[in-house]
Formats: C-alpha cells, structure tokens, sequence
C-alpha cells in the first residue's frame, strides 16, 4: 500500500485560512491539504476543490487523535485572532501529538495621528468606558453583546445583516446589511445616526478597517478592545512567511 500523502491541517474560518490554503494547493501539489472550520456559518466562502472538514474535534485531545490518525506534518493555526479557544487546543494538540505547528496571526491595528482611542481589555470594561448619554455603534457579533445591556443610560446602534432573531438583550436601533468597504460610506452611517462612540475589537486586517478609518475622520472616541495574548510560537504574519516554513515559498 504506498504511503498517505502529508497531510497540512489549516484550522480556518478566515480568508487568510483561504487564501493560504488555495495558495498551498498550488505550490505542494503532492500534499493533501485540508481546511478544517469550526462550521459556525451556512454557507461558508470556500477556496474551490479543496478537501474540507467541518466542526470541533472535541478539545485537545480530540484534535490531537485527529493529527496522528490523519498523517498530519503541519498544522496551521489560521484561525481569528479573537478565537482563543481553538488556537489554546491547536497548541496543546500538536505537542501531545508531536506535530509541528504554526500560527498564522494578522498584526492587530495600531492608532495612527487623529485616532481617539480608548483601550479595553474585555467587553466588560468597554462597556464601562462609554460616558453617560452616549450614542454608541457596536461594530461586535451578537454573541458579544449581552454585557451592554448594564448601560441603559446609553443608546446602542448595532449592525446585523438579518433581523434579530430573537430579539436583541436590550432595546437598540439596527441597521441591517453589511459592513461598508469604504471610510467614506461608514463616515456617512456614523454622521447620519449620530453615533458619539464606536465600540470595537482588534481583529486586524483590511477587511473591517473602514470603521476605524470613519471614526477618524469624524473624530469620534473608539473603544478598542484589545486581544487576548497570543498562541505560544511560531507564529508568522503574512501569508508569503507561511507559505515559506511550510516549504512553498516559491509560490509567494
Ligand atoms: P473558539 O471559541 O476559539 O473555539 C471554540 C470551539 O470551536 C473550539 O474549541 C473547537 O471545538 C471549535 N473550533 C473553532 N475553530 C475551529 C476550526 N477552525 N475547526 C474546527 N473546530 C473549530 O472559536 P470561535 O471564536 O467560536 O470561532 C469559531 C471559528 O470562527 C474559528 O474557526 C474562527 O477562525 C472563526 N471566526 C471567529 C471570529 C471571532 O470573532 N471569534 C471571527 C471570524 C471568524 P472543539 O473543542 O470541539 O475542537
């Protein structure tokens, strides 16, 4: 019987995890490349014929049976910064299983001249962070909101691209759709609701920059809440560093 193929293990949910992936496929052609998501969206954007496995492995251990049983060389942590959890069982894993392991981490942002912001270390302390009267936009998911229902000496804007269903933890405006690619449209949507303060995470990346951008612009105070610490090293920050410890460097 000839040897299983290496396998990479890309734990993702990210389009970093996407691109990474696609971009793997092409350089290691002879490695079996499986991306592995969490399964917390219907329908998920995925890179086109790559192999996919969907839903928790059952903690450390389980992840860590799933590597051995699998033949995997690698695996690569290129999940959201925020989602600590995964990235703690994908440490664990690979030294019960004695695999390698990087993280693939997107720098978080930095405040550049004009940015007014404030640091919080958990939803809680924003939530406390934001003054009496305010008027403030939650750029955060549902499950991050309940801690905002202490302020009801507040006014929340919250973003969703369905209707709440059920209805949110405590009465607040909702502007249904997406998040705006452009400074200048979410500029818009902040002066227009008369938001006072945007609430954040650190997530990093270009994707959802254009609220940071906005809140520049206008000069509003942004509470940015800061990530937990990171996965123990290796970790590496662009795609190209990845691409290069996992041996597909002339592809980047
Ligand atoms: P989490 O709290 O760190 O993980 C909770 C559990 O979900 C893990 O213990 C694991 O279950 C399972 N899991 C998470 N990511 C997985 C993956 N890629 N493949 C297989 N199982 C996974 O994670 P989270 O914050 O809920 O995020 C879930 C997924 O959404 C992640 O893949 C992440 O990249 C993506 N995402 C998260 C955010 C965010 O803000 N947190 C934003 C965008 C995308 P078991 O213990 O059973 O293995």
């Amino acid at each position: 019987m000839p040897a299983p193929a290496e396998t990479i293990l890309i734990l993702g949910g990210t389009a970093e995890a996407n691109l990474l992936t696609e971009r793997l496929r092409q350089a290691r052609p002879e490695a079996r490349i499986v991306l592995s998501l969490a399964g917390r969206t219907h329908a998920p954007a995925l890179p086109a014929g790559v192999e996919v496995r969907i839903g928790g492995f059952g903690g450390a251990a389980g992840l860590a049976e799933y590597l051995g049983a699998e033949h995997v060389v690698w695996l690569v942590d290129a999940t959201h910064p925020f989602a600590a959890g995964i990235s703690r069982n994908a440490a664990e894993a690979a030294e019960i299983a004695d695999v390698q392991r990087i993280a693939l981490v997107r720098p978080p942002w930095e405040p550049v001249e004009g940015d007014r912001w404030t640091a919080a270390d958990c939803l809680g302390t924003a939530r406390d962070a934001l003054p009496a009267g305010a008027k403030a936009f939650l750029a955060l998911g549902r499950q991050h909101l309940a801690p905002f229902r202490l302020r009801p000496d507040i006014a929340f804007v919250v973003r969703m691209i369905e209707p709440p269903d059920p209805p949110l933890p405590f009465p607040a405006e909702v502007v249904l759709g997406r998040p705006e690619v452009d400074a200048a449209a979410e500029a818009t949507l902040f002066a227009r609701l008369a938001i006072t303060h945007l609430v954040c995470r650190n997530s990093g990346g270009t994707a959802s920059y254009a609220k940071i951008a906005a809140a520049r612009h206008l000069s509003l105070p942004v509470v940015m809440i800061a990530r937990a610490p990171e996965p123990p090293g290796p970790v590496v920050r662009t795609l190209d560093e990845a691409l290069a410890v996992l041996g597909a460097a002339s592809a980047a």
